[in-house]
C-alpha cells in the first residue's frame, strides 16, 4: 500500500487526521510540520505516495506554494487541501496550481474519509 503524506503545522490536526485515517485502515502515513519539510518528504518518497493532504497556512512554505512545488515533478498524485472558512478564496489559486480537492476544517472523520476514498483505493 502506498503512503499518505500529511502536512500541517498544527499537532492537533496532524493527530486528528492521522487517527481518522488509521481508524479506516490507512496505516502508512508520513507527517510533516511545514511546507519545506513536506516537500522534502514527498521528494524522498516519490512514486510511493497515494495521496497528499496539505494545510493552507503554514510557516516556511504555505500549502499553496507546496502544491506549486510538488507539481513541478509530480502531476498525478492527488492533493487535498485542508482549509478554514476564511481561506476558502485561496482554493482557486491552489486549484490553478494543481490541487485536486479540498475539505473545510473542522470536519467529521467520516466525512473526511469519504473525500479520501474518492482518491485512494486500499
Ligand atoms: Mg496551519
Amino acid at each position: 500500500m502506498k503512503k499518505i503524506v500529511l502536512v500541517d503545522d498544527s499537532d492537533v490536526i496532524l493527530d486528528i487526521v492521522s487517527q481518522a485515517l488509521k481508524m479506516y485502515g490507512y496505516e502508512d502515513i508520513l507527517r510533516a510540520k511545514d511546507g519545506q519539510e513536506g516537500l522534502q518528504v514527498i521528494k524522498q518518497n516519490q512514486g510511493n505516495i497515494a495521496l497528499c493532504i496539505f494545510d493552507v497556512n503554514m510557516p516556511k512554505m504555505d500549502g499553496i506554494s507546496l502544491v506549486k512545488e510538488v507539481r513541478k515533478f509530480d502531476n498525478t498524485t492527488p492533493i487535498i487541501m485542508l482549509t478554514t472558512e476564511t481561506d476558502k478564496s485561496k482554493i482557486i489559486t491552489a486549484k490553478e496550481y494543481g490541487a485536486t480537492g479540498w475539505i473545510v476544517k473542522p470536519f467529521e472523520a467520516e466525512k473526511f474519509i469519504k473525500v479520501v476514498e474518492m482518491y485512494v483505493t486500499k
